[in-house]
This record gives C-alpha cells, structure tokens and sequence, in this order.
C-alpha cells in the first residue's frame, strides 16, 4: 500500500516524500510539474505526473496504486497573486481538492493529511495564535483553505472520511544534507528571497512596508523548519490510523521574527552584507502571526528538533549555495 503524496515535487512535498521514504513507507507522488521540479522527486517514488484536477488521470492513479492515505500539498499558494488571480486559486485548491475527495470517496481511501495555513486567520488580535480563534482571512489564498477544510468537514458528516488540518506558519529552510531545498519561480518568501539578494541574484531585499504596528515596523511572522513541519505530517498520519478523530492543528515555533530581524540573522549566517531596501506593504498581508502550537505538541506528541531562526536559515543558505539556480539545468536520472 501507498502513501499518495500530491504536489510530491514542489519544496514541502518533496520533503514529505523523502522522510516518508526514510521512514519505510512506499510513496506514490502526483505533481503536473507546474510549480514543482523534476530533480525534486525522489528516484524510489512513483511518479505520475498530472494535473488533480483531471478525473480521468486521477482514476488512472487509483486504479494503480493501492492508496493507503493522501498527504495533500498540492495548491497555489502565494498570497500576493492570489489577490490578483482568485480564480485560479479557487480553481486549483478547491476546486482541485474537490476531485481528491470524490477519489477518496469512489475508492474507499479514508485518510488525508492537508496542507492548510496561519493565512486562514487573518489579523488577530491575541497572539500566539490558538486553534479556536476566528477565522477571517484577509487574502483569497488563505479562503480557498479555510474552504477546504470546510469541504472536508461535510464530506466527514456525509461518508467515511477522516483528516487533519495542518495550519502552517511560515515554512522555511531545506533538508539538511542538500539533496532538496526551495526553487520557486519566481521566488517571493521572505527567507530565500533574502538568500538569493546574498547571492547577488538580485540587487537588493525590499521590505514590504517598516510601518505596521509592531516592534521596528516590519511583518512579524513564525518561521519554523521544513523537517519538523513534515515530521508532524507523519505524525498526523499515524494519529488518523490510530483512529484519531478529525482534527485542526497549527505548526509554528510560537516564536515571531520580525522581517528586519530575519534579514540581520541572514546577515550573520551567510557571513555577507546583503543589500536592504523598503517599499510599500503588500497587499493581503497580515501584521503579525505567530502560532500557538501546543495542541499538536499535546495530541501529536510533536517535538520540533529544529527551531533555531539561525540553523532554519543556514540550512536553507546550503541549499542555495551549492545549487545557486535551483533545480535548473541540473542532470537527473
Ligand atoms: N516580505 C518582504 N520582502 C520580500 C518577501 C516577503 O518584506 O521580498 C515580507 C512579507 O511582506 C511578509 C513576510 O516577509 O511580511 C513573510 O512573507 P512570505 O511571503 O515569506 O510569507 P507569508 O507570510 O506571506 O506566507
């Protein structure tokens, strides 16, 4: 049996795919290769590549794999252009999800782990943030989850469906022996973005507005590290075959950085003087969020192992050193 991972090839996902695979499990990825890379798939994975939105690929998956649980990266996921393309988000991430549910319910697949985010909150006033608290996004990326995870809910009321929440803060840094990292296209996240202005692949970091209420001006955000992000997604899998109930969780390190904070401890991990100018804020852009994470602490029994800002940033910094163009024009078998 498989754990089907969509979106196996884009920078979570794959991390997901390689610790499932470290772990034991046999993994099947999905991925049209729209945002994710080739050289990101682990060689020991099936790979189909094709779109989540298609029935028919979908059912030429199922049909072949004896699918186990579905762990589900697959969606856009910049605030930014979602404000400027809501169609193509609700489109790909509910619409999309939609499909894997139908799947799930016409092949008897129980389990599914979902990538959701903080962006479902929108501006709190209590911080850190807990699971009870209002959900209001402010941008058309954080609805299409909120949807989602609303779709989920009724489908649980409907037919046999079991699946957890996980409700991301910002997810950064890269497997630590190198083989896998961050490549987006165009890159827009704080942490890499900062990366590739010390590598002088762009002239300088813009910080998006140094007048929110905060500390020194800048976004305040919850970075915590990819590892420990998925580590929680294997432990959400198996809480879901221990008969876990549905549930709703937050992954953050309930610490908060401001953006200037995260380029000064760039700054000192890379050892250069990268270059730093302000611009305006952008759109859809919460002031602060920072995760209270108790409850997969208490449920999960989740132990993040990497929650230094400086380690989250180095091993992200290995990533882009040695592959300064991503995945591009490198060979894979
Ligand atoms: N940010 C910035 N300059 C950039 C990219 C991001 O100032 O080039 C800010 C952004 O406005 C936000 C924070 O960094 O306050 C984190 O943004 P990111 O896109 O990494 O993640 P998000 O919080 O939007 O999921």
């Amino acid at each position: 049996m498989s754990i089907l991972v969509l979106g196996g090839a884009g920078y979570i996902g794959s991390h997901a795919v390689y610790q499932l695979i470290d772990q034991g499990y046999e993994v099947a990825v999905i991925d049209n290769l729209q945002t994710g890379h080739q050289g990101a798939i682990h060689p020991k994975a099936h790979f189909y590549k094709g779109d989540i939105r298609s029935r028919e690929f979908m059912k030429t998956v199922f049909e072949k794999e004896n699918v186990e649980a579905i762990m589900h990266f697959a969606a856009n996921s910049l605030v930014g252009e979602s404000m400027l393309e809501p169609l193509k988000y609700f489109d790909n991430n509910v619409h999309g999800t939609q499909i894997v549910l139908e799947m799930m319910k016409e092949y008897g697949v129980k389990h599914i782990v979902f990538s959701s985010t903080a962006a479902v909150y929108g501006e709190q006033e209590i911080m850190p943030i807990a699971e009870e608290a209002a959900e209001l996004p402010t941008n058309t990326y954080g609805e299409t989850k909120l949807v989602v995870e609303k779709m989920m809910a009724w489908c649980e009321k409907a037919f046999d469906l079991k699946y957890v929440s996980l409700r991301y803060f910002n997810v950064a840094g890269a497997r630590s022996d190198g083989q896998i990292g961050e490549d987006h296209n165009p890159e827009t996240h704080l942490i890499p973005v900062v990366l590739e202005a010390a590598l002088g692949k762009r002239p300088a970091i813009t910080v998006f507005g140094d007048d929110y209420d905060t500390s020194d001006g800048t976004c305040i955000r919850d970075y915590i590290h990819v590892e420990d992000l998925i580590a929680a997604h294997i432990l959400a899998l198996k809480y879901l075959q221990n008969y876990g109930q549905s549930n709703i969780f937050n992954l953050g390190s309930s610490q908060g950085f401001s953006v200037n904070e995260i380029i000064e401890t760039a700054k000192e991990a890379t050892g250069i003087d990268i270059p730093v100018q302000f611009g305006a804020r952008r759109s859809g852009d919460p002031s602060t969020l920072i995760a209270s994470s108790e409850k997969a602490r208490q449920v999960l029994g989740w132990n993040p192992a990497r929650t230094s800002i400086k380690q989250i940033i180095s091993d992200a910094w290995n990533w882009h050193q040695h592959h300064p163009n991503g995945y591009e024009g490198e060979q894979y078998d």
